[in-house]
C-alpha cells in the first residue's frame, strides 16, 4: 500500500529562494504555467529566484482560463511543455488544477506557487476539471500531490482580501464536516490522521481570522496572516489528501450546493467559501452544537461573513428550493443521521432570528 500524502512546503516573504535547492534534483528545464494576474504577480520573482542556478525557465504560458481537458490538451501540444523536466503551477485553484492534471498525465514533477489563498488546491492530489463553459466536468483522482508548495506570503497579502475571507469559511467547514461525517465509524489510520488534523482547520481560523484580514487589507504580512494561509492551504490540503471523499464533505457543502440553484447568489457574486461559511451555521444548528454555533455565529459577524439570508441577497421564500437541491448531491451520503429537507428549512428559519445567549 503506497500512499503519497505530504508535499513539502516553504512559506514566507522569501519562500521562492528555496526553488533551486528543492527543484534541482528533479531536472533543469521548467515551464511556468499560470493565470494572467498570477503571472503578473509572481513571474519576475520566480525568474529572479532561479537566476544563476541550473534551473532554466523554458516557457511561460497562460493556462487558458478554465481547468478543462481542452486547455490541458492545448498545453500538452506545446514542445516546451513536452520537453520540460518539471512544471511550475502559478495562481489560484483553477490554474493549479490545470497544471496538476497535466503533470499527472505526463508523469512529470510539479511545484505549486499559490498567489491567492482561497482553496487548498496547491497542496492536494485531487484535480477539479470543468467544461469550457465553466460547469463541473469531473474530479480527477490521483495519489500524487505537488512535490513542493512555495507560498510567498507577500504576494498573497497583495491579492484582493475577498479570496482570503472566503477561504477561511471553506477551511472551517473541513473541520466540522469531517468530524461529523466520520462520527460513530472506525476510520482506518490514514482517514483518522486526517480527521484529527482537521482541528487545525477550525480553531486557528477563529483565533487569527480577524487579524489576518486586517493585514491582507493593508497588503501586509503578519503572523496571523501566515497562520491563516497555512490553515487554508496546508492544513486543509493535507486533510484532503488523507481523508477519503465521504469524510471530506458534509452538510455545509450540501447547503452551499442548495444555494447554487438561486440566480441571486451568482448575480451578487457570492463566493463559494462565503456561502459555505453560512452552511456551517446550518450544520451546527442541525447537529445541536449550541456552544459552537454561538462561537461561529459571532465569528462570522466579526468577519462580515453571512449569518442570515439577507447577507446572501435572498429570503425565506427561497429556502424550500435550497433544501431540495442541497440533498441531491453526495455531501451527506455518509452522515451519522439522515438529514431531511425539513431539518434544513427549520435550521435556516431559526437562524433568521438567532442571537447567541
Ligand atoms: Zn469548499
Amino acid at each position: 500500500m503506497q500512499k503519497f500524502l505530504f508535499p513539502g512546503y516553504t512559506i514566507g516573504v522569501d519562500a521562492y529562494q528555496d526553488i533551486p535547492t528543492v527543484c534541482v534534483p528533479h531536472g533543469r528545464k521548467a515551464v511556468m504555467i499560470g493565470g494572467k494576474r498570477a503571472l503578473a504577480a509572481a513571474q519576475k520573482d520566480i525568474e529572479q529566484a532561479v537566476e544563476g542556478s541550473p534551473i532554466k525557465i523554458t516557457g511561460v504560458f497562460w493556462y487558458g482560463g478554465e481547468a478543462s481537458y481542452e486547455n490541458i490538451e492545448a498545453l500538452e501540444a506545446r514542445p516546451e511543455v513536452q520537453e520540460a523536466d518539471m512544471i511550475f503551477a502559478v495562481g489560484g485553484g483553477k490554474a493549479i488544477d490545470t497544471c496538476k492534471v497535466l503533470a499527472h498525465r505526463a508523469g512529470k514533477p510539479f511545484f505549486t506557487f499559490p498567489t491567492i489563498a482561497s482553496t487548498c488546491a496547491s497542496c492536494t492530489s485531487l484535480g477539479i476539471i470543468y467544461h469550457p463553459d465553466g460547469s463541473l466536468n469531473e474530479y480527477s483522482f490521483s495519489k500524487i500531490p505537488p512535490n513542493h508548495i512555495f507560498i510567498n506570503t507577500q504576494i498573497i497579502a497583495q491579492a484582493p482580501e475577498k479570496y482570503l475571507w472566503a477561504g477561511i469559511g471553506d477551511t472551517m467547514a473541513k473541520h466540522y464536516e469531517s468530524t461529523i461525517s466520520s462520527r460513530g465509524l472506525s476510520p482506518e489510520h490514514t482517514d483518522a490522521c486526517g480527521i484529527t488534523l482537521s482541528a487545525m482547520c477550525g480553531g486557528p481560523m477563529v483565533k487569527y481570522g480577524v487579524e489576518a484580514m486586517k493585514a491582507c487589507k493593508a497588503n501586509q504580512v503578519n503572523d496571523a496572516l501566515t497562520e491563516v494561509v497555512l490553515g487554508i492551504i496546508v492544513s486543509t490540503g493535507l486533510v484532503s489528501n488523507f481523508v477519503q471523499v465521504d469524510f471530506t464533505t458534509g452538510l455545509a457543502h450540501a447547503v452551499y450546493n442548495g444555494f447554487t440553484i438561486l440566480p441571486e447568489i451568482e448575480e451578487h457574486h457570492h463566493l463559494h467559501g462565503e456561502v459555505v461559511s453560512y452552511g456551517i451555521l446550518v450544520l451546527l444548528y442541525v447537529d445541536g452544537q449550541k456552544e459552537e454555533l454561538a462561537k461561529i455565529w459571532k465569528f462570522n459577524r466579526s468577519m462580515g461573513l453571512p449569518t442570515k439570508l439577507a447577507d446572501l441577497n435572498t429570503d425565506l421564500t427561497r429556502v424550500p428550493l435550497v433544501a431540495e437541491k442541497a440533498l441531491k448531491g453526495i455531501d451527506v451520503r455518509v452522515y451519522p443521521y439522515k438529514v431531511t429537507e425539513q431539518m434544513i428549512v427549520d435550521a435556516i428559519t431559526a437562524l433568521e432570528s438567532y442571537t447567541p445567549d
